[in-house]
């Protein structure tokens, strides 16, 4: 499961397929279009929410960045911290 922010819900990433264009690209192409698509489809197609379509899914509803910023936020704090014990210890 991922976290859609567009949706603020947890949900089953997909891979959906445009039916129509497909279909009238494989007419339009003598059906050349289904090999190349499947080949996109297995190998370079991202999966998106089944929602609204959106390609951009988070882990979790903290979202990707605002982790990396805790972490980043956690670690100032304990130099911080480190600092006033030396200060304390001098
Ligand atoms: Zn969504």
């Amino acid at each position: 499961m991922k976290y859609c922010p567009y949706c603020n819900r947890m949900v089953k990433p997909t891979k959906k397929v445009a039916w129509i264009p497909f279909i009238v690209l494989c007419l339009l192409t003598g059906f050349m279009w289904a090999f190349i698509y499947a080949i996109y489809y297995a190998f370079f197609k991202s999966k998106q929410c089944p929602i609204c379509g959106a390609y951009k899914l988070w882990d979790s509803p903290e979202g990707n960045e605002p982790s990396l910023n805790k972490k980043i936020t956690n670690a100032s704090v304990d130099l911080v911290k480190k600092g006033i014990n030396k200060i304390n210890k001098d």
